[in-house]
C-alpha cells in the first residue's frame, strides 16, 4: 500500500499472505492509510500480486538492539562511527546525512523510496532521486511474527515502526554488494531511526532527528565495484523475501 496526499508520500506498507486473508488485509491497509497522524491520505494505491510459493526466498531478521543517545545530534555522531566500522567511508557517511538532512528528493522533500550511495565516494547511484528505489515484497512468516512479537514486548519495542523497518532491512542487508543502511523516519513525531549493517545487526537511536521535522529518508550504502543497478533494483524490488527466524533482540 503507498498513500499520499498533494503527491507527497503519507505512508507504505507491504505484506505477504495467503489468498482468504486478502479481504481483512486490505481493510487494515486502509484504515492505515485514512488514519495516519500526517492526516487522511487523500490518494491510495493497493497492489497485490500472485506470488509462486516457488519463488519465496527465506531469511533470517538480523540481530537489534538500541544506543541511547541523549539528542539527535549524538545519534548521527554515533551513527556516522558505525557506519565507518561497516566499512562506509567517512565523507560518504557525511554527504548521505547532509542529504537526508535537507530533504533528498529534488525539490528538497523526502524520496518516496531511498537513495543507493557508493560507499566510497557518496556518490548517488539510483536513477530517479524523486522515487528512489523502494523496498517492496517482504514479510514475516505468523509464528516469526509471533516470536518478535513477544521478543519486543520484553523491551517496551513492539511497535509497527520498529517491526516494518526491521524486516525492511533485513531485505536490504541480504542484497548484493550491501554495505551498511542508515534510515530515519519521516514522520514529524517519530524521532528515532537506525543503522543496519551485515556483521552489525539492527542498531536502533531514540534519536535520529529533531521533532517536528518532515524530511527523512534511506540511504543503502552499496560498494561500487561489481554494483549492478538493475541486479540491486530488482532484488529490492521484486525478489520475495520471507522471515521465518528472527535474530536476538536487545534492549
Ligand atoms: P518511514 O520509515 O516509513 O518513516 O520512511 C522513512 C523514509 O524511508 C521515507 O521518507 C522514504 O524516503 C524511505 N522509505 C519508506 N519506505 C521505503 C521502502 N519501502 N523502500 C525504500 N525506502 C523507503
Amino acid at each position: 500500500m503507498h498513500s499520499s496526499t498533494d503527491g507527497e508520500h503519507i505512508s507504505g506498507a507491504e505484506a505477504i499472505c495467503g489468498v482468504h486473508e486478502l479481504e481483512s488485509l486490505t481493510g487494515q491497509l486502509f484504515r492505515r492509510a485514512l488514519e495516519h497522524e500526517k492526516g487522511a491520505a487523500e490518494s491510495i494505491r493497493i497492489s497485490v500480486d500472485l506470488v509462486p510459493a516457488e519463488s519465496i526466498e527465506y531469511a533470517q531478521l538480523p540481530p537489534l538492539r538500541t544506543h541511547l543517545v541523549g539528542d539527535y545530534h549524538e545519534g548521527r555522531e554515533v551513527a556516522q562511527k558505525l557506519l565507518e566500522t561497516a566499512g562506509v567511508c567517512a565523507a560518504a557517511c557525511r554527504r548521505a546525512m547532509s542529504i537526508l538532512a535537507q530533504g533528498a528528493a529534488p525539490d528538497g522533500r523526502s524520496m518516496r523510496g531511498a537513495m543507493l550511495v557508493d560507499s566510497e565516494t557518496g556518490e548517488r547511484l539510483e536513477r530517479d532521486q524523486a522515487r528512489g528505489v523502494r523496498v517492496s515484497r517482504m514479510d514475516l512468516t505468523a509464528p516469526a511474527r509471533e516470536k518478535l512479537q513477544e521478543a519486543l514486548l520484553i523491551h517496551g519495542l513492539d511497535n509497527p515502526h520498529v517491526r516494518e523497518a526491521l524486516v525492511l532491512a533485513g531485505k536490504v542487508l541480504c542484497a548484493p554488494g550491501m554495505v551498511a543502511e542508515l534510515c530515519w523516519s519521516d514522520d514529524p513525531m517519530y524521532t528515532a531511526g537506525y543503522v543496519a549493517a551485515p556483521g552489525v545487526g539492527y542498531v536502533r537511536f531514540p534519536h535520529l532527528k529533531p521533532v517536528g521535522e518532515k524530511r527523512g529518508g534511506r540511504a543503502f550504502f552499496f560498494r561500487k565495484e561489481n554494483f549492478d543497478l538493475q541486479l540491486v533494483t530488482e532484488y529490492l524490488e521484486k525478489t520475495v523475501v520471507l522471515f521465518d527466524r528472527i535474530g536476538r533482540i536487545d534492549g
